[in-house]
């Protein structure tokens, strides 16, 4: 196989796929390479939320914010039912300590402009049924929806088809072809491609990607396990969160600390029903390398967490389990945009846990910026020169 392109983007994961498709508007003549088949990295063994209150106030917040407005139109758009809900959704609050938190948290995201509230455990009772008497309170935000990821993954990959790009699967991307400090194209395990732009949507295996040009990048694989329960009558509204998922989130030296096993395991909870009515409970947090295996301590650490917030799930038969590594970096923020001192290669990786909230804000601001050299919205902070690569 040789083959030529105007882009050539490496992943079929939700970013990847969504910077196809927003590059092929653009005219583009694109391909995307794929090593298995799409949804086979975090993007097909995660949650599925775009959930706007777990984003730290900011420019994280902001792009969640134009992401969540894309949303509203995509399955219309993408001419694909991607599953989106609007349900709002909960972060559970358990001390005086955590509403302390909490509460500087939904102060300064009221001023990015999310509506977000504190509810006593009360009125968090009348959103959801089945939680746990100690709770002091809870955050609220109507903004807060989910989608399917399998559903998105691939929708966005057929609309970039319908517009032209060429996806091929099964091929792995095995060098990055090199004149100087300029890429021109990349070796596969089906043969070469040549394109004057690279760009890195590889999610966690981005790093190993980087290696390739002699980048050492600041993305590490987090893990995450899922369990999932056999499909019940609507029982979860939206989605729910615990502020521990936050901490967990941010801070993980605090958790390294911690004696818990389950604060070691970064365990917080993340709580939603499918449209078929099965319950996604997660999730840890670990730093273990690529190992995508699930253990009995992590899925029982998950389990004893939602049981203990949620009482009322103790009642529900779990039938599967599966785990993801989430793409980490250092800020919480993602690397996007072009590297300095090596020409054609653009990154467009490090989402973590929000990945599918990122994913149309993402594609679109990258065909922006490679076809405009500027976007709608200020991308410094996700600039991955900040990393001094
Ligand atoms: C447990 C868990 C729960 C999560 N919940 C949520 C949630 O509720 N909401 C949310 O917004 N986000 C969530 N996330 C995060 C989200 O799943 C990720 O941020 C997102 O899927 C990352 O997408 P991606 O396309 O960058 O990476 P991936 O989906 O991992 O795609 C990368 C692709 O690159 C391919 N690849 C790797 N190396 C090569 C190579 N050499 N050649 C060719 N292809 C290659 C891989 O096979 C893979 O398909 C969760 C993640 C996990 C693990």
């Amino acid at each position: 196989m040789n083959k030529k392109a105007d882009v050539l983007v490496i992943g079929g994961g939700v970013i990847g796929t969504s910077i196809a498709y927003y590059l092929a508007k653009q005219k583009k003549k694109v391909i995307l390479v794929e090593r298995y088949d799409h949804a086979a990295g975090a993007s097909g063994s995660c949650d599925q939320m775009i959930i706007m209150q777990s984003k730290n106030p900011g420019v994280h917040l902001q792009y969640a914010l134009a992401s969540a407005e894309m949303y509203k139109t995509l399955s219309q758009e993408l001419d694909y039912d991607i599953g989106y809900h609007k349900e709002g959704g909960m972060i559970l609050i358990e001390t005086s300590e955590e509403m302390e938190v909490m509460e500087d948290f939904v102060a300064r995201q009221k001023e990015i402009g999310l509506q977000v509230e504190i509810l006593t455990r009360k009125e968090a009772a009348k959103h959801q049924r089945g939680l746990a008497e100690h709770l002091v309170g809870a955050t609220y935000s109507p903004q807060d929806a989910h989608i399917d990821p399998m559903k998105l993954n691939l929708g966005f990959a057929y609309a970039a088809k319908k517009l032209g790009v060429e996806i091929l699967l099964n091929t792995e991307v095995t060098g990055i072809i090199q004149q100087g400090n300029k890429v021109t194209g990349v070796e596969t395990n089906q043969g070469t491609i040549l394109a004057p732009l690279v760009i890195n949507a590889a999610g966690a295996w981005a790093p190993l990607i980087g290696q390739m040009v002699g980048l050492e990048l600041p993305i590490k694989p987090r893990r995450g396990q899922i369990a999932v329960s056999e499909p019940v009558a609507p029982y979860v509204k939206g989605d729910v969160l615990s502020a521990r998922y936050i901490v967990a989130k941010y801070n993980p030296d605090i958790l390294e600390k911690s004696d818990d096993r389950a604060v070691q395991l970064g365990v917080g909870l993340a709580l939603s029903q499918t449209e078929k009515g099965n319950i996604l409970i997660g999730a840890t947090r670990e730093f273990v390398g690529y190992d995508l295996g699930n253990t009995r301590e992590g899925i029982k650490e998950v389990l004893k967490n939602a049981t203990r917030l949620v009482p009322g799930l103790k009642k529900m038969n779990f039938i599967r389990v599966m785990s993801g590594v989430r793409p980490y970096t250092p800020d919480g923020l993602p690397l996007v945009g072009f590297v300095k001192g090596l020409e054609g290669f653009f990154m467009a990786a490090g989402h973590e846990g929000d990945g599918l909230a990122l994913a149309p804000v993402t594609g679109k601001m990258v065909a922006d910026i490679i076809e405009e050299g500027k976007t709608f919205m200020d991308v410094s902070a996700i600039d991955p020169n900040r990393f001094n690569l």
